[in-house]
């Protein structure tokens, strides 16, 4: 059996209020790119560059 790297889905954002690492799923920025910080509520949204560089990293790991 070959081992296949793991594609990840999940983001990993730093709350820009607390810097605290926040995970989420890809499918849910996806729909909605608004987050609440789990450790200080504060709620911020993720940008389409962030996304963006997310997927593109993702192409990578997936060849
Ligand atoms: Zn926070």
């Amino acid at each position: 059996m070959t081992q296949v790297q793991p594609v990840p889905d999940t983001l990993s954002l730093p709350c820009p209020q607390c810097n605290h690492k926040l995970r989420e799923s890809l499918a849910r920025l996806r729909l909605n790119r608004e987050v609440s910080c789990t450790h200080c509520g504060n709620a911020f949204t993720v940008t389409e560059a962030q996304l963006e560089a997310f997927l593109r990293m993702r192409e990578q790991l997936g060849r």
